[in-house]
């Protein structure tokens, strides 16, 4: 193919086109060459539509240099240079730098980079309308006319829709002034689409150890040069109005600032606490942002309009001309894991990206991942810690009760210590908490009469009764089903029971416990998104509850100075499994809800029940002591290499044919690498052996840290060929394992 034969060279215009290599937003391999015909001015970084297929496609122009092998009848030409600000060179290494670390398409890569392509049309010009100069003398002026000259009357032009507001007139009345030629169209000066945050007005005084962490993080932003922080600090010791002081240092940079917050829909108390220091809203990205505030967003960031941004992870993608800062709020929390698509950790990424801008990146957890708490400790990062919570409240006293010595009665799952306790806290008027990590009625259904448990047709899980909805659901695949009037199996009637509880289940039990107490669930299914987040808060706030049971959403950063009682109906829930991490992210999870009571005056106390209380995660929390439990965990991965010690990657092998599933990861088994300091585990089914209807299997490549797993993977995977029918995600550094 590639080579130059004679009658190619004859065939080659006298000078051919200049090529280029063009990205496409699609999961291609690589980019593809085009010819930039004549007249057409393109540099790497702008926006071009190219023909694919019969298709028109949009892509960025790449850099690199075009293969001159490929014949010149064989390229295509570039159609058009779209009128968009050019992508940054940076975010173009970023989009590389992404896809060889987690073996993606870069096209695929580039895709969350272009997740609001109609952004890269030019915004259309608004029209508007404004006073005539001069009045038609013949011109009747009615009283609605009237108004709507009044409004006017500063000389200054409004938007159509904002002036017949303004003047109370049905928008027909402007058409009729402009026929009589009283008001002209004019087309309005574009407005900023934010209000720049001021970085200067006056935030609460800090106390001494935060001034002086907020100092440091100041003098790292203002060096204008990457360098990472850890940030740490219990719940509620004011981290949060620190990192506020490197957003404000960033903006006198005039850079931008970039938050990733890990539930962007319930963050409304951030929001509003980030209105009160800085007298503006800062721009916001996630998924469920209309298509048009998507399109205004990106604009924004593109043309430097939006100086800080807070988003979910997919905004470490936006097109920043300038970046400053990258804040990484609950840095430890598994959320940041993007596990669809480009499998890529945005915590990790963040990192990358803040290197790659010449900015200063700043982690903030009250409890670190261990990965970032190592590279703390080894000097990777600088760290900052502050010692304790603000105002002088104290930690929260936390006990572990034992279930085996003092159980629920039958059929409940409330102990008498945990009930006493919140029957005390209700007397004394104050707000009380139960977590349960578990939505709907129940995690299991069982028959009576056959033991048949009910499962998910099409994943290894069992359906949740959601006993509101009136169904059965899988929380894995969505499916949904009515709760069965017969069983399934043996066909008896009415035969089936919940087992075990969800907070539906809890909400029950407590109604019956405490008529008089006003109950509210927080739960993803019951607090859909951020409008109804931001209720919630404003009526736990407004004490206008007093029982709150909850999922693991009501762990995230909120402030309810009115909770002074966590009660955990499963403290053992997260232990259950052969995941490694499962012990680090039960302590990280527990502490944060635990973190949620007496955050003000009043003292807090936490109620942990559990069969295991003698289990090192339940001392950890008990002692609050989570250092010596961080460093005895570090301690178990050290020798065997796991992370963060070592490297770690997963290859998941799916198929709908569960033979040719077993095959292809019995091949990959046969031709793993191996090798000092490399060894492979398994084939052995995945966590979730079934999901979707496709059959799992789990590779584990495990190496020394100064092994990078990438090379390995790729010529892992060139030497096996696997059957179109089935799929090999790579998964580099996987959360759970
Ligand atoms: P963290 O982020 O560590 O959980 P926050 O920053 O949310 O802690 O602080 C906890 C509470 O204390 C918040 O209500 C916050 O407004 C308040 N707070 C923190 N620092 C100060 C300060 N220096 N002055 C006044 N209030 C503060
Ligand atoms: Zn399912």
């Amino acid at each position: 193919e590639g080579k130059r034969t004679r009658s190619d060279v004859a065939a080659t215009p006298v000078s051919p086109l200049p090529r280029l290599r063009v990205l496409l937003p699609l999961p291609l391999a690589d980019a593809y060459d085009y010819r930039v015909p004549p007249g057409l001015a393109v540099r790497p970084g702008n926006f071009v539509a190219v023909p694919l297929g019969g298709r028109e496609v949009l892509g960025v122009a790449w850099d690199g240099e075009p293969d001159p092998a490929l014949p010149e009848k064989r390229l295509r030409n570039i159609l058009s240079v779209l009128d968009a600000p050019p992508m940054t060179a940076t975010l173009r290494r970023f989009v590389d730098w992404v896809a060889d670390y987690t073996l993606s398409p870069p096209g695929a890569v580039l895709r969350m980079a272009m997740s609001a392509p109609s952004a890269l049309e030019p915004p259309a010009p608004q029209a508007g309308w404004r006073r005539a100069a001069a009045l038609p003398g013949g011109a009747r002026i009615t009283p609605t006319r009237r108004r709507v000259l009044e409004v006017l009357a500063d000389g200054a032009a409004r938007a159509g829709g904002e002036l017949a507001e303004a003047a109370g007139v049905a928008p027909a009345v402007l058409r009729g002034m402009a026929d009589a030629g009283l008001i002209e169209p004019v087309l309005l000066p574009r407005r900023p689409r934010f209000v720049p945050p001021d970085p200067d007005r006056p935030g609460p005084e800090l106390r001494p150890e935060q001034h002086q962490a907020a100092e440091a993080l100041k003098a790292t932003v203002a060096r204008r040069a990457f360098a990472t922080t850890l940030l740490t600090g219990v719940t509620g010791s004011g981290k949060t109005e620190v990192y506020f002081e490197a957003i404000a240092e960033c903006l006198r940079q005039g850079r931008q600032a970039l938050v990733l917050l890990p539930e962007i829909a319930l963050s409304a108390q951030w929001l509003d606490r980030f209105r009160a220091r800085f007298g503006a809203a800062p721009a916001l990205w996630h998924s469920e942002l209309t298509s048009r505030t998507r399109r205004e967003t990106w604009r924004a960031v593109a043309e430097g309009e939006a100086p800080v941004l807070v988003g979910a992870r997919s905004a470490l993608f936006l097109p920043y001309p300038d970046l400053g800062l990258i804040v990484v709020d609950e840095e430890h929390e598994t959320a940041f894991k993007q596990e669809e698509g480009v499998v890529y950790h945005a915590r990790d990424m963040a990192v990358v990206r803040a290197r790659l801008s010449a900015a200063a990146c700043v982690l903030v957890s009250a409890t670190p991942s261990l990965e970032s708490a190592n590279n703390a400790q080894t000097g990777r990062y600088a760290a900052l810690h502050l010692p304790a919570r603000h105002g002088g409240a104290e930690m929260p006293v936390v006990e572990a009760v034992d279930l085996r010595r003092t159980p629920p009665e039958r059929g409940r799952f409330l102990s008498p210590p945990l009930v006493a306790a919140v029957t005390e806290t209700l007397a004394r008027g104050e707000q009380a908490m139960l977590f349960l990590n578990r939505r709907g009625y129940a995690p299991m259904t069982l028959c009576r009469a056959c033991g048949h448990r009910l499962r998910c047709p099409n994943c290894t899980a069992w359906l949740v009764e959601h006993r509101a909805a009136r169904r059965l659901q899988c929380h894995h695949c969505g499916h949904v089903e009515p709760i069965p009037e017969a069983c399934p199996n043996c066909g008896a009637a009415h035969s089936t029971v919940p087992i075990g509880p969800g907070v539906e289940r809890v909400l029950e039990e407590a109604t019956a416990l405490w008529p008089e107490a006003r109950l509210l669930v927080m739960a993803s299914d019951t607090i859909p998104g951020p409008a109804a987040a931001a209720a919630a808060a404003q009526a736990i706030q407004d004490r206008q509850v007093d029982l709150i049971i909850g999922t693991q959403i009501v762990a995230k950063g909120w402030h309810f100075p009115h909770l002074t009682l966590v009660g955990v109906v499963d403290a053992d829930l997260g232990l259950a499994g052969g995941d490694l991490r499962a012990s680090e992210r039960t302590v990280q999870l527990l502490h944060q809800v635990a973190g949620r009571a007496g955050r003000e005056e009043r003292p807090g106390r936490v109620l942990l029940q559990s069969f295991v209380p003698e289990h090192p995660v339940m001392q950890a929390l008990v002692s609050n002591d989570l250092d010596a439990f961080m460093a005895a965990e570090a301690d178990g991965r050290r020798p065997g290499h796991w992370p963060p010690f070592g490297r770690l990657a997963a290859l998941i092998v799916s198929s709908e044919d569960e033979r040719a599933a077993d095959r292809a990861a019995r091949d990959l088994g046969l031709a793993a690498p191996g090798g000092e300091g490399v060894e492979v585990l398994g084939p052995a089914p995945a966590p979730l052996a079934i999901l979707r209807g496709r059959h799992r299997r789990r590779l584990l490549l495990k190496t020394r840290r100064d092994i990078a797993v990438q090379p390995l993977l790729e010529a892992w995977l060139a030497k096996v060929q696997v059957p179109n029918n089935v799929r090999v995600q790579v998964d580099v550094d996987p959360v759970g394992f």
